[in-house]
């Protein structure tokens, strides 16, 4: 009798506490949807210029088509800079042409996550200097986007530019995709760095 009495309190304290349980979960604000899962790459590569990333095309083309891997790119400048020696176009409008020859290009071996972070494509200078390159760029505000894109893409590799000089890859924009692709390797799993990315909507509505 007395262990059925202390049964019965048991099963009563079980129901109170369950009851409790249930009225804090309704309290609580609803969790967060889980990520867009049309973002996620294994693989981002993070190249300077639309046609730095045909370099490595066919690694490329073997991941997506041979490994089945997802793989997505970002270009940190359109190429506006660049020489154009089959048409009359120039700078913004060359721009327009080399991002959609490099988005179609990606798309032929199964890439079509493909962003740009439109820094201003510098002009080849004789010496070198991506300290130039970061500064035309405006350093923070290309991190940011970088910074964005690995979140959005949560890749387990980054593959980009050397950010030194190495036996004449001297182009102070490759150079300069290499240290924002490194830099942002480090900051994206900080929540403290560029915060307004990953805090919630206040109203989603
Ligand atoms: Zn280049």
């Amino acid at each position: 009798m007395r262990i059925l009495f202390q049964s019965h309190r048991f099963a009563l304290l079980c129901i109170s506490l369950m009851t409790l349980g249930h009225r804090v979960s309704a309290q609580q604000p609803p969790t967060n949807p889980a990520p867009d899962e049309r973002f996620k790459a294994d693989i981002l590569v993070i190249a300077p210029h639309p046609d730095d990333e045909s370099t490595i095309a066919g690694y490329l083309a073997r991941a997506v088509l041979d490994e089945h891997r997802r793989v997505a790119v970002v270009v940190t400048t359109r190429g506006d800079a660049g020489q154009n020696l089959v048409g009359y176009e120039q700078a913004r409008t060359l721009a327009e042409i080399r991002e959609m020859e490099t988005r179609q290009a990606l798309s032929s071996i199964g890439i079509t996550n493909v962003f740009f972070l439109r820094m201003p494509d510098t002009f080849g200078y004789d010496v070198s200097d991506v300290l130039r390159s970061l500064e035309t760029a405006n350093h923070g505000s290309a991190l940011g986007e970088a910074v964005r894109f690995i979140r959005l893409t949560r890749p387990e590799v980054v593959i980009t530019m050397l950010p030194a000089t190495v036996v004449g890859e001297n182009h102070e924009d490759h150079q300069a995709s290499g240290v924002i692709a490194t830099e942002a390797f480090d900051l994206a799993g900080d929540p403290t760095a560029f915060p307004e990315q990953v805090a919630a909507p206040e109203d989603r509505l």
